[in-house]
């Protein structure tokens, strides 16, 4: 393996643990975002349906008052009937009264029809003061529990940083610079091993040529389909070899 790959590897590590811990910081601010979302929906049908409500109630007001004025308008309609001598005038008024009567019965009806409904808009309203207030308060641990999330992955990134900061000056400046490029455009792990004759990264198989040159271990070798820096890990049955010996030395030291 190309020796120079080691240090960022070390470094790939470092960034896969922060696009992760950055992936869930954007997920959580999502979370509160909803919520936020969900509150101001809330007071805004409130603040829609309280002035719904008073608009209705202007209008029951206005019922009310022209009842009243044409109640009192028969009144003197009846008083000015009891003056007139005349029996057409008499029967004019009695027009004049039952015109008011019916324009006073209409009103009413519609009045009986306004409070009805300023009835319901006022239940409805109750009902969603109560539901805003619910969600408020059942909210309110969710979205402790989460900024106290996104603080520990704020401080967990920033250990993080501080590690892989310590490690850059050890990458060589050109494959580093190559990296970078490569994770910041991916957001994955972009320096993979071949496995099976196959890019790890994109698992398309490997060209013989192509292999070789990454088994070499000479010069940097891109997987030719999605362009991540290949490397050639121990083989299996090598790392196997390694550890056997070990193994054995301890069974003879054992009593
Ligand atoms: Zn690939």
């Amino acid at each position: 393996m190309l020796k120079k790959l080691n240090v960022i590897l070390e470094i790939q590590e470092f960034d896969i643990k922060m696009i992760r811990l950055m992936k869930l910081k954007k997920t959580r601010k999502n979370e509160l975002e909803e919520i936020d979302a969900l509150k101001k929906n809330l007071r805004q049908k409130i603040v829609d349906k309280e002035s719904e409500t008073q608009e209705i109630k202007l209008e029951t007001t206005s019922y009310e008052d022209t009842i009243k004025e044409i109640k009192e308008k028969i009144k003197r309609y009846e008083s000015q009937q009891e003056q007139v001598k005349k029996i057409e005038e008499f029967n004019a008024l009695n027009q004049e009264i039952s015109r008011a009567d019916r324009e006073r019965a209409n009103l009413e009806h519609k009045l009986n029809a306004a409070s009805d409904q300023l009835m319901a808009e006022e239940e409805l309203l109750t009902t969603l003061q109560s539901t805003y207030d619910s969600t408020t308060e059942n909210s309110k641990a969710l979205e402790e529990e989460i900024l106290s999330n996104i603080n520990e992955v704020n401080k967990e990134g920033a250990t993080l940083k501080v590690q892989r900061d310590a490690l850059t000056p050890k990458a060589e400046a050109e494959i580093f610079g190559i990296y970078e490029k490569l994770i910041n455009n991916k957001r994955d792990r972009v320096v993979v091993a071949v496995s099976n004759r196959c890019c790890s990264g994109c698992h398309i198989a490997l060209t013989a040529q192509q292999e070789n040159l990454v088994r070499k271990g000479e010069r940097i070798v891109f997987c030719e389909h999605c362009s991540r820096i290949l490397y050639w890990a121990a083989e299996p049955e090598q790392a196997e070899a390694e550890a056997t010996p070990r193994r054995r030395r301890r069974k003879v030291a054992a009593p």
